[in-house]
């Protein structure tokens, strides 16, 4: 039988965001299951975790690799027989950020951002919705970026207009469209699904000249995880606001 209280996955959960979402995340009482790519990152996030009085419990997952995916799926399965929320928090940058030239970008970059930006998103969200399914309230949050916005990258005076780096900001316009496509999907269930921009936070992917500190970056991805019965679904959203498309 499932258990009662609430579980949550976090991918990429050793550092940045994704680890500040488990520890906010645990300390509202939710058990929380942080996935790294070494088994070891994740033992050791989770012990950190359980220092601080949360319940939480480290995985190996690299979100690129069926095998670790399936593994995932199995382990919350046989642990928990269900999931209430899947933050699909990993990601990766551009490798030359926003110095690349759009016109030059290398199918061997676009391929590795997408791999892990978009594709694995879908894959690893494939294998776990049966388990989403399973919780009363269902909750999967993708972590995008503004950067995605279609709308704002398209008006010459908006703050992100001259921030143009094609392989990141593609995956994560692909990424919205997943959103609504699955938000749309499941219309009639009680999952919400929801793309999150954390704003531009101080990580390092992020950079020291983010103004957002790494705690306030994880509030968008809380508060979705914990959307009530009337939250929207198939929204963008930052801090409780919504974003353009
Ligand atoms: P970060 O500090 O660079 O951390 C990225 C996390 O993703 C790390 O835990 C990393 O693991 C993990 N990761 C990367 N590839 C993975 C894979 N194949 N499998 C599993 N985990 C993998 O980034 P962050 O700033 O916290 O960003 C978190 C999310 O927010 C990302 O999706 C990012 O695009 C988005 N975002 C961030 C900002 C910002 O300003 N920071 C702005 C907009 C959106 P390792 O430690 O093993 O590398």
């Amino acid at each position: 039988m499932a258990q009662e209280k609430k579980v949550a996955l976090i991918t990429g959960a050793n550092r940045g965001i994704g680890y500040e979402t488990a520890k906010q995340l645990g300390e509202q009482g939710i058990t929380v299951v942080v996935a790294a790519r070494s088994l070891s990152s994740a033992e050791e996030t989770a012990t950190k975790l359980k220092a601080a009085g949360i319940d939480a419990y480290g995985i190996q997952l690299d979100v690129t690799r069926a095998e670790d995916r399936v593994a995932a799926e199995k382990y919350l399965a046989d642990k928990f027989g269900k999931l209430d929320i899947l933050i699909n928090n990993a990601g990766v940058n551009a490798s030359t950020g926003f110095k690349n030239v759009t016109s030059q970008v290398e199918d061997e970059e676009l391929l590795r951002v997408f791999n892990t930006n978009l594709f694995a998103v879908v894959a690893l969200t494939r294998e776990l919705l049966p388990l989403v399914k399973k919780s009363p309230a269902g909750r999967i949050v993708n972590l995008s970026s503004i950067l995605g916005s279609l709308t704002l990258h398209a008006d010459p005076n908006s703050p992100i207009a001259n921030f143009k780096s094609f392989a990141y900001d593609g995956s994560k316009t692909a990424l919205n469209q997943y959103t609504v496509h699955l938000a749309h999907e499941l219309k009639d269930t009680p999952i919400k699904v929801n793309a999150a921009h954390p704003g531009w936070v101080k990580t390092e992917m992020g950079t020291d000249a983010a103004p957002m500190e790494i705690p306030d970056g994880a509030r968008t991805s809380v508060e979705l995880a914990l959307l009530g019965p009337e939250g929207p679904s198939g929204r963008f959203i930052h801090m409780g606001s919504e974003l353009p498309w």
